[in-house]
């Protein structure tokens, strides 16, 4: 059954990287933690990201990888074209190395700090040995070890204040019914809409139901409740596309949907981008979404499908599938998704453009152009790179029907530096602060793959700092 009040001093709101790091940062500031989670476990998202970024930490240090604070902080204004809050971003980048320190001292292994794509300009991408699951993993011990109350199967359903503005607890909801916890001070970080197709079509101009989620589908709680206690929001709309991709494939297909040698038409057959822009950043999946109905096929032959059994795949999947993997399950995979009707085999052009449901003509003119593009090694439309042009002309064909996939959503909740959520005067509301991904204004309109891991780490300082600074709240500083 549940109480009818808990009282503690800090309520945190989802146990995923920003509610976790903020848990265990509150404790270590001597506060008194509940930790709420949704699930039935703890983790989210952060429990399959693979790497954190950071600038100057112990790890870069050791492995003698030049990343300096002050180029990570331009190039993410740079890139956002300095659309986002400087503040937050330079706060973040200057807490970034100790937050490695911070994760080293508890146990946590970074094992690399890799190139997310060939000539990356910066290495900031700081691989976990065993993936985000070991930070989930060590987070919660510690957490455990400094008396957080972890309260799993608990939803935070709206946000408690004292008829004056300040913020006093939250109202959790379990099977059991709903209950009261008081707190000098709340926490959010429930991991943003993905899930939520009327705030996605609300807030992202850019989404239709045919885009699919590849993280949890999250319902956008922490953004709902904090709007409706007044606050501001920042930066929404953005969708943290990974690719496109045959929704529910094997991570095989997906694989191949945006390999570099494929070729990408849209259903009127054309080809419409450098496809191998994917091997660099997520812009590629851009492209895609500017098409009608924002989808698009991926075709290859068999000479491709067999080069990427026996010699393996040129890009891959960040750490799932490396680069030059063998992928020698694809044709099983291949012939599984073609009998589920969202591939096609076919011994000719005209079949694959029947599927499509365009004229044979287009589809042969659309290869045989790209084809002579193979031969002149020279891509004269979009200048792709001519070691990833290839030409089709080995049967049978393959095309995937394929659409935008994303893992999670980014911006909402107006914060300042401090993690202090903003109200529509850019006032802090008392006693609420925010992290993670359900906050904005440290991110802009394209998810920035040039500073790879920024999503996870910023949600693990934003959880740190909101900590802290409720910590300090709360000793009335
Ligand atoms: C497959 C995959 C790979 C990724 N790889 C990377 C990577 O390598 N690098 C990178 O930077 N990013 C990566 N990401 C993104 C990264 O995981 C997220 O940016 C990060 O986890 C966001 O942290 P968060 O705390 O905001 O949300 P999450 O970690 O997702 O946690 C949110 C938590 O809030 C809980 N919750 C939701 N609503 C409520 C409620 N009402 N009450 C209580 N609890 C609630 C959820 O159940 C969840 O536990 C990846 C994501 C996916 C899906």
């Amino acid at each position: 059954m549940n109480p009818e009040t808990l009282d503690t001093q800090i309520a945190v709101v989802g146990a995923g990287a920003a509610g976790l790091a903020a848990a265990v940062a509150a404790a270590e500031n001597a506060a008194d933690v509940i930790l709420l989670e949704k699930r039935s476990s703890p983790g989210g998202n952060a429990a399959r990201a693979e790497g954190l970024l950071a600038a100057e930490s112990p790890v870069q240090k050791r492995f003698k990888i030049d990343a300096q604070r002050d180029v990570i902080f331009r190039i993410a204004m740079d890139h956002a074209h300095w659309k986002l809050d400087p503040r937050i971003v330079r706060t973040f980048v200057d807490r970034s190395a100790d937050t490695i320190q911070w994760l080293e001292d508890k146990g946590v292994v970074f094992s690399r700090v890799p190139h997310y794509y060939p000539n990356q300009r910066i290495r900031t991408w700081h691989l976990l040995s065993r993936g985000g699951i070991e930070l989930v993993e060590i987070l919660v011990k510690n957490g455990q070890d400094l008396g957080v109350r972890m309260l799993k199967e608990t939803t935070a359903k709206r946000l408690l204040t004292d008829g004056k503005g300040n913020i006093t607890g939250v109202m959790a909801d379990t099977q059991e019914g709903e209950f009261k916890i008081t707190a000098k001070s709340v926490i959010i970080a429930t991991g943003g809409y993905a899930g939520n197709k009327e705030l996605l079509k609300k807030y992202c101009p850019q989404y239709n139901e045919n885009m699919f989620c590849g993280g949890l589908p999250y319902t956008g709680d922490g953004l709902l409740m904090a709007i409706e206690a007044g606050a501001a929001t920042e930066g929404l709309g953005l969708i943290q596309f990974s690719g496109h991709a045959v929704p529910g494939a094997p991570v095989d297909l997906v694989a191949v949907a945006d390999e570099l040698n494929t070729v990408w038409v849209n259903k009127k057959g054309e080809r419409f981008t450098d496809e191998a822009t994917s091997y660099h950043r997520f812009e590629s999946i851009n492209a895609v979404i500017r098409q009608p109905d924002s989808f698009c096929y991926t075709l290859f032959d068999e000479r491709i499908k067999q080069n990427i059994i026996e010699k393996g795949i040129i890009k891959g999947v960040g750490t799932v599938i490396p680069p030059r993997t063998k992928l020698t399950g694809l044709g099983k995979a291949l012939e599984l998704e073609a009998d589920k009707g969202n591939v096609r085999i076919a011994g000719s052009w005209d079949e694959i453009a029947k599927w499509i449901g365009i004229k044979p003509a287009v589809l042969k003119a659309t290869i045989d152009e790209y084809n002579a593009f193979c031969d002149d090694g020279y891509d004269r439309l979009f200048a792709k790179d001519r070691r990833y042009l290839d030409a089709l002309r080995t049967p049978p064909y393959y095309a995937l029907r394929c659409y935008p996939r994303f893992l999670s959503t980014i911006g909402g909740i107006k914060i300042n530096h401090r993690m202090e959520v903003l109200d529509n005067n850019d006032n802090p509301i008392p006693g609420l602060y925010a992290a993670g991904v359900d906050t904005g204004g440290w991110e802009t309109d394209t998810y920035n793959a040039i500073l790879s891991g920024t999503t996870f780490a910023f949600s693990v300082n934003s959880g740190r700092i909101a900590a802290e600074n409720a910590a300090r709240y709360m000793m009335g500083e």
